[in-house]
């Protein structure tokens, strides 16, 4: 049974439809990147599946429960979510935004117990930010406070962990570094990852399927040598690219291609230079 199913989801904030007829099933322990180009609905998709945005058309399932039948805080203990970390300013340790992870799973007063505790050591373990726990999320670096934020995440001990361009501010070590520890994650505890991610050729090392969106449709969903191909890059983004094989992992790789003349040309331009 798919852990994630959504069926002809359609949804609109009051103007035209950003999502429509968008139907697909993540497995347990699968890794799913959503790519597609600014303002083809990524973050609204990802926002429906959280339950913070109730789709107009159609119906998602969680373990096979319709999301109708589901409280917000239910959900909140199958999913979680690593948002963009320089939308944030946290006046707080590194213990006490992990420990925020734990909120799903309070009781009445709303304390954290002993176990809340340990729960969080764990996370912090599992992302080595535990010799962090006492400094400020304001005081570490961009890549830190990341982990940090994958620690929070894991603290709410979910099923789903979905990503919302985690690493877009990220340089390439700590992207990478970032994409390891959560390949990691979804390995050794079966966990599974639905990300959103403007970066084709990471999406292409690490995702075992990937939903191409394109004006709030699906244009293709696959694995990724089956959606990353050049013609269906070239039709949703738009642009000039080349796809070839990464020659270590064989992954595709997607290149980019300027249309402003390099010396003696590109592929599709002689060298001439523009007439201004
Ligand atoms: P992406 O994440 O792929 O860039 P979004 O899901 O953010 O795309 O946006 C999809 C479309 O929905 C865009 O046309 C955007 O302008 C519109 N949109 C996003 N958020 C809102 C909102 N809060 N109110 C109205 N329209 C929105």
């Amino acid at each position: 049974m798919s852990i994630i199913k959504l069926e002809r989801i359609g949804f609109t904030y009051n103007g035209g439809w950003v999502l429509k007829n968008v139907s697909f099933e993540v497995a347990r322990g699968e890794f799913m990147g959503i790519l597609g180009p600014n303002g083809s609905g990524k973050t609204t998709l990802l926002n429906v599946i959280d339950g913070i945005l109730i789709p107009q058309e159609g119906e998602i399932w969680v373990n096979g429960t319709s999301c109708r039948k589901l409280k917000r805080g239910d959900l909140a203990k199958s999913i979680a979510v690593v948002p963009q970390e320089s939308l944030m300013i946290f006046p707080f340790t590194v213990q006490e935004i992990v420990l925020m992870g734990r909120a799903p799973h309070l009781g009445t007063w709303r304390f954290e117990g002993e176990t809340d505790f340990r729960i969080a050591h764990q996370a912090m373990e599992m992302t080595d930010t535990l010799s962090l726990m006492n400094r400020s999320m304001n005081a570490l670096s961009a890549g830190e406070r990341q982990r940090v934020l994958i620690a929070r995440a894991l603290a709410q001990q979910p099923q789903i962990m979905l990503l919302d361009e985690p690493t877009a501010f990220l340089d390439i070590r700590h992207q990478v570094e970032f994409f390891d520890l959560i390949k990691a994650l979804n390995k050794s505890q079966a966990l599974t990852v639905i990300g959103v991610t403007h970066d084709i050729n990471l999406a292409s090392l690490y995702c075992d399927r990937i939903i191409l969106l394109r004006n709030g449709n699906v244009h293709s969903i696959g694995r990724p040598e089956e959606v990353i191909a050049e013609a269906n890059i070239k039709e949703v983004y738009e642009t000039e690219v080349t796809v070839d094989r990464n020659p270590l992992t064989g992954q595709p790789r997607v290149t980019l291609l300027s249309s402003y003349p390099s010396e003696g040309g590109n592929r599709f331009n002689s060298g001439a230079a523009p007439q201004l």
